[in-house]
């Protein structure tokens, strides 16, 4: 994107290292990347420049999603009042059915969805690929292409069907063998590590109780000698604190641990119940966290500890998680509801609106190893920006900017840049008819409840 663009008459939080932020300032975007951003009006004429009149609006960077499952925007609304292993053993045999044109339909929908939510920069995590049901990897990396976020989507798999003590019915599993070798040539054909990348790859094996120690041990060494991060659920529910003291002896955690699966290249999700010696083990060994307040909440799993992960200096973003577990997939809304679960869970003083800013963007950005690139305005760095109105009645007479955007309502999203491109303008979506969008949305949802003979 060549064009230069210019935010004129804003106010600006960069999520910088000093918090820098300007009552009123401008950002000028070149080639993509952030050019300048300084308080005060930017300089008139700017050769071929497209001045945007920002005034009444906040620039933040984009935020950043670091856990979801684009293909659950196909399985909204299903077992709303399960516990997770209820939740799961209701939804496998729908998911069982997926192919690559549902999965192409939902992964659009829910990225053109998170797109209006402020995200520029998603991740997706993927385990769930039927025998006969296409290339599902490669759908959800066209619909990104398509809508035009930043795409970190990670190969997934399960291996341990219910026949061998997993929770997962066995025609969901795959076979250990295929499941590294998909995975490798997934890297193969659509890892990209040069700067800038709009798309990276993951390894993600699903959980502690869908996944042998066979695979979890196989995937980090592939994931390792291929030079790409690592994911995985972990200790979301006190379900899986059982489980894995009563097959593995130890907490999840420790599990992980003794399998390699710390470090500063593998983020978790989740990452509720962790006691003290688990979250020393985590901070001590760099390993990342995507908290997912609203789906925690939604599942009744309990709420992560935010702010003493932060203090021990673990990177924390935030994350939507599948929507079939967050029907609303709001990222802004995830910062809202990891600052008030914060505070419901330690009291007032747990977080500030500012915390909360920064894990949904720097956060993210740290916990995907992309600090250096996103997750701040800053010269230089890439043109990943949200541009929020808080000139309406839901926002107006809110003096402090960061208040409005993270205590108000969802803001009107002027303008999301992603590497200097619009992707939404006056909140509605630029890069595809975002009416069509859902039309196939609503389609591919029919279509797979009707496969797996959902009837009510
Ligand atoms: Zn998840």
């Amino acid at each position: 994107m060549d064009t230069t663009i210019v935010l004129n008459g804003c106010a600006v939080v960069t999520v910088d290292g000093r918090r820098t932020e300007h009552d009123s300032g401008h950002i000028i975007i070149e080639g993509g990347r952030i050019g300048a951003v300084a308080a005060g009006p930017a300089p008139a004429g700017l050769p071929g420049a497209r001045y945007v009149d920002a005034t009444g609006c906040l620039a933040t960077p984009g935020l950043v999603n670091t856990h979801h499952h684009l293909y659950q925007w196909a399985t909204r609304g299903l077992a709303v009042d399960s516990t997770l292993f209820g939740w799961l053993t209701e939804l496998y045999p729908v998911w069982g059915r997926i192919d690559a044109e549902v999965v192409f339909a939902a992964a659009r929908g829910g990225l053109a969805w998170l797109a209006t939510t402020g995200c520029t920069t998603t991740t997706d995590h993927h385990y769930v690929f039927p025998r006969g049901g296409g290339d599902v990897l490669a759908a959800e990396i066209g619909a990104a292409r398509e809508v035009g976020l930043r795409f970190h989507p990670t190969r997934g798999s399960m291996d341990l069907g219910q026949s061998h003590g997993g929770l997962p019915p066995d025609n969901v599993v795959e076979d250990i063998d295929e499941i590294l070798a998909a995975t490798e040539a997934a890297i193969d054909t659509h890892h990209d590590p040069s700067p800038g990348s709009m798309l990276r790859i993951g390894v993600a094996p699903c959980s502690p109780f869908t996944v042998t120690e066979e695979l979890l041990t196989q995937a980090a060494a592939l994931a390792r000698r291929k030079g790409v991060r690592l994911h995985t659920h972990l200790a979301e529910t006190m379900d899986e604190d059982t489980y894995c003291r009563e097959h593995f002896g130890g907490s999840p955690v420790d599990y992980m641990d003794g399998l390699g699966w710390l470090g500063p290249d593998v983020w978790l999700a989740h990452a509720v119940h962790l006691d003290d010696a688990a979250l020393a083990k985590v901070a001590a060994t760099g390993t990342g966290v995507a908290h997912c307040p609203s789906s925690n909440a939604r599942l009744g799993s309990g709420i992560a500890r935010a702010r003493d992960m932060r203090d021990a200096g673990v990177p924390v973003g935030l994350g939507v998680d599948g929507a079939a577990s967050n029907e609303a997939c709001s990222l802004i809304e995830e910062v809202r509801h990891a600052l008030l679960f914060a505070r419901a869970r330690g009291g007032p003083t747990e977080l500030t609106v500012r915390d909360a800013l920064e894990m949904g963007t720097m956060g993210g950005a740290r916990v995907l190893g992309r600090e250096d690139e996103i997750g701040s305005l800053e010269a230089g760095k890439l043109a990943d920006i949200a541009l929020w109105r808080l000139d309406t009645l839901a926002h107006i007479d809110i003096r402090d900017p960061v208040a409005a955007l993270v205590l108000g309502a969802p803001p009107p999203l002027e303008l999301l840049l992603v590497q200097g491109g619009p992707v939404v303008e006056h909140g509605r979506l630029v890069t595809a008819d975002e009416d069509e969008v859902a039309t196939a949305a609503g389609a591919a949802n029919r279509r797979l409840l009707n496969l797996a003979g959902v009837t009510s």
